[in-house]
């Protein structure tokens, strides 16, 4: 059995302590039984500017399409994910983890398809083109180790990227995500 170091707690899919943003764009998964997969996602909102908290506008479908000229491309798109880290490692959640966050869209992992039903998605504020933050990497394995303590499903095997249940279609967490040091504060935070 896995001890949990940190404080955070889920009660009802939620983590205590954290900043909670409800979004609407979510359902009801199918089994929340199934919940067996991780993924782990980018975002950055305009592309490559961080910080304006314009990720939590897009989740919540608040995106003002006048702000900028990529939004008017995205703001009808309802997406969400479960949780988003932010660079300064700030953990906000949007959707329970017991319910289907709309975070994978068309996706595939070994042979089983929706994996939005059975996953529970993370995103990291980031992009392909800027390494992301040592504290993100801090809140990211310790955010793991909470979820599996929880929904111990998820194995270290069923820990992914966006990039291998939408391959050809999404790269994310991209060439810059370091999943060996990742692996290894899991490990570490346990
Ligand atoms: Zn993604």
């Amino acid at each position: 059995m896995m001890t949990v170091k940190h404080p955070i707690k889920i009660k009802n899919g939620w983590l205590s302590g954290v900043r909670k943003i409800i979004s609407p764009h979510f359902d009801s998964r199918p089994s929340q039984a199934d919940i067996s997969l991780l993924v782990i996602h980018y975002i950055s909102l305009p592309p490559e500017q961080f910080g304006g908290g314009y990720i939590e506008d897009f989740f919540q479908g608040k995106l003002n399409p006048e702000t900028h000229p990529y939004f008017q491309t995205i703001y009808q798109i309802r997406v969400s994910a479960h949780c988003l880290i932010g660079r300064d490692g700030r953990v906000t959640q949007f959707v329970s983890f017991n319910d289907r966050a709309w975070h994978a869209g068309e996706s595939c992992f070994q042979g089983r398809e929706k994996c939005n039903d059975y996953a529970i998605g993370i995103e990291l504020e980031g992009s392909n083109e800027q390494p992301f933050t040592e504290v993100q990497y801090q809140r990211l394995a310790e955010l793991t180790n909470i979820i599996r303590h929880y929904y111990p499903k998820i194995t270290e095997d069923r820990i992914v990227g966006h990039c291998d249940v939408a391959p050809g279609r999404k790269i994310d967490p991209g060439q810059y995500f370091e999943w060996t040091k990742y692996f290894d504060l899991l490990k570490e935070s346990q």
